[in-house]
This record gives C-alpha cells, sequence and structure tokens, in this order.
C-alpha cells in the first residue's frame, strides 16, 4: 500500500526537499512556508515520514515499512511534535521533544521533530528551540510549517533553510479536487471561496456541503430589525446556524467570515461590472439592493472581520458591528417609487 499521491503544486518543492534532505541524508533545520489551504502542514508530515522510512524508495515514503506504518498510527519512537497540526502545544510540552529529540534514534536512522504553526510559540519556548536549533543533536532534523516566515522570530528563520510553496494552476486544482472528492459538483464555488487554495476548498466543501445557502440566508438576517441581526450575528460567530438543532456546531465563525467577506467582494466587483455575481440567493437580493456606497462600506468591514478572525480578537464584537451596519440599511429605490408612495 502506497500513500495517496501528492497533489501536482507540491512537486516542485517536494523534488528539492528529496534532493536535499531526503536523499542526502542531512540534519538541522528545515521551514516550509505555505498560505492557508495549500497542504503546508500536509507536506511537513509527510516529508517527516519520508525522513524515517526505512525503504529508500525515490517515492519515499513508502507507506509500508515499519515506520511508514509506525508513523501512520501516531506511534513512531523517533518522530516528535503535536500529532495533527491544529494541536495546542506550550513551553512544557516543546521542552519533552526537544529532550526526546536529542535521543538516539530507535528505529529509524534519525529523529524527527514537526513543528507546525511555530509562530504561536511564547516566547520562552521560542528561545528553548532556537538553542537546540543553534546546537543540533546529532542525527536530527527540525521540520517547522509556517504560513508566513514573517511571523517568526528572524533568529529561528535564519537557521532553517527555506522552502516556499506556490499556488497551483485553477486547472490543476480543479482536477485536484475532482479527484478527492468526486461526488461533489461545486469544486469551482469552493475553488472561488478559497481564494484558489485547493485543501481550504476541500475544507469548505465537506463542512457547508448543501448549507451554503442557509449561510447566506443567515447573513440576509442582517438586513432586518437589529435585534434579528444582533441575533443572527451571534449565531455566525459561534458556528450555530450550523449545528442544525445539534449540539456541536461544524462551521466555525472565523470561516464563516472568509465566506462572507468573499461574497461582498463579488457583490461590489458585479456592481463595478468587473465580474458576474457570485452570492446566493438568499443574500443576492440584499446586497443588490444596497447603494453603492453602503456596499462599498459593508465590504471595508467585512474584510476587517475576516482578517481579524482566527487571531484572539474580540470576533462577536466585529460580527456585530457588521450586522448594525447592515441593519435597517435603506434600500435604494428606483426613483419613481418615491413618488408614487408619497
Ligand atoms: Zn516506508
Amino acid at each position: 500500500m502506497n500513500e495517496e499521491p501528492a497533489p501536482p503544486w507540491w512537486a516542485e518543492t517536494w523534488e528539492r526537499l528529496e534532493t536535499r534532505w531526503i536523499r542526502a541524508r542531512r540534519t538541522g533545520t528545515v521551514l516550509v512556508e505555505a498560505s492557508e489551504g495549500l497542504g503546508g502542514d500536509e507536506l511537513t508530515r509527510r516529508l517527516c515520514v519520508a525522513l524515517l522510512c526505512l525503504d529508500g524508495a525515490p517515492e519515499s515514503p513508502c507507506g509500508c515499512c515499519h515506520a511508514c506504518h509506525l508513523a501512520g498510527a501516531g506511534t513512531h519512537p523517533d518522530l516528535h511534535g503535536p500529532t495533527e497540526a491544529g494541536e495546542r502545544y506550550g513551553i512544557d510540552e516543546l521542552r519533552a521533544w526537544l529532550a526526546d529529540l536529542a535521543c538516539r534514534p530507535v528505529v529509524s536512522s534519525r529523529t524527527v521533530l514537526w513543528l507546525p504553526a511555530p509562530d504561536r510559540l511564547g516566547l520562552a519556548a521560542a528561545s528553548a528551540l532556537l538553542k537546540t536549533l543553534e546546537e543540533p543533536p546529532e542525527d536530527a532534523v527540525v521540520v517547522l510549517s509556517a504560513r508566513n516566515a514573517r511571523t517568526l522570530p528572524p533568529t529561528i528563520v535564519s537557521r532553517a533553510e527555506r522552502h516556499r510553496l506556490p499556488y497551483p494552476e485553477r486547472a490543476s486544482a480543479l482536477a485536484w479536487l475532482e479527484r478527492a472528492r468526486p461526488s461533489d459538483e461545486a469544486h469551482e464555488v469552493w475553488l472561488n471561496l478559497a481564494e484558489g487554495a485547493p485543501f481550504l476548498a476541500l475544507r469548505y466543501g465537506a463542512l457547508v456541503g448543501t448549507r451554503l445557502e442557509l449561510l447566506a440566508a443567515t447573513v440576509a438576517r442582517f438586513f432586518g430589525p437589529p435585534a434579528e441581526a444582533l441575533r443572527a450575528a451571534q449565531a455566525l460567530q459561534t458556528g450555530a446556524w450550523s449545528a442544525g438543532g445539534k449540539e456541536s456546531p461544524t462551521f466555525p465563525g472565523s470561516e464563516a467570515a472568509r465566506v462572507v467577506a468573499r461574497w461582498v467582494r463579488s457583490a461590489l466587483a458585479a456592481r463595478h461590472g468587473v465580474e458576474s455575481l457570485a452570492v446566493p440567493a438568499p443574500l443576492a437580493a440584499p446586497l443588490q439592493a444596497l447603494p453603492t456606497r453602503r456596499l462599498v462600506d459593508l465590504h471595508d468591514r467585512a474584510r476587517l472581520l475576516a482578517r481579524l478572525s482566527g487571531t484572539g480578537a474580540n470576533e462577536l464584537l466585529a460580527w456585530e458591528a457588521l450586522a448594525l451596519s447592515c441593519a435597517g440599511a435603506p434600500r435604494s429605490t428606483p426613483a419613481g417609487n418615491r413618488f408614487r408612495a408619497a
């Protein structure tokens, strides 16, 4: 059994990593930068397994040797770090991993530490890591996966060999999505929402499915009375709209914020005739009815919300501000109607 084939836009980066790290049997620190949704965490995880793989075949990791099996089960004694990308870790965990990294390898020929999102490290943890990078243990490789190297301490970046994952061509991203989710027909929609990042598109597809209309309908409640707009804002921030009466919401507020910002941008672009409107029906009508100046203002607020999301800022406040800026919004009415109504 071999590993899943790697996405096509990884090819160039992977080839360089393979030449410089896997086959060359180097030790030290490697940093892979990738914008969200390009699969940087997945690629670096794969790199860790390839570094430990016992097979040494050109298409590493082989997926079937003892080391690959252990890594797949999350029990490889020479692989350290969190077991998955979203996992939070603190100084104590990091210190333990760094100590393990310095031990002699048990199964493979080297020890590996995988650190996704190293920008979340506090000051103390960053300096503990830096100490190891300055004097790396023999046979050890540290693999860092980050969105942007500029968010990391320069002292850490300067110790690492940097690689950057490119965005895929649109056609190649669509072909990959089709293979990944053949039952889905909305690949174009997801890829647009994800602004060309295929793994993000996949997440949108899996999370929302046919619920895109429901998300749009929830946002459309912003245009009702203020109390209703505030209730909708809260539902969006907590993800409650997506729970469908069940306990756990399936769509976090930060994801919703980005989708909403993309819709408002589409409405603005359509207003200027730059692209055709790509917004689900429940929200298309209220957005189209907004005067252009209000639409521009909404666009700024939605972008701000999307930027704030996931940073730990007060997201509910930002959602409420967005909702209240829409609530009771005056609609642009055809000039004749005003006189008829009077
Ligand atoms: Zn293997």
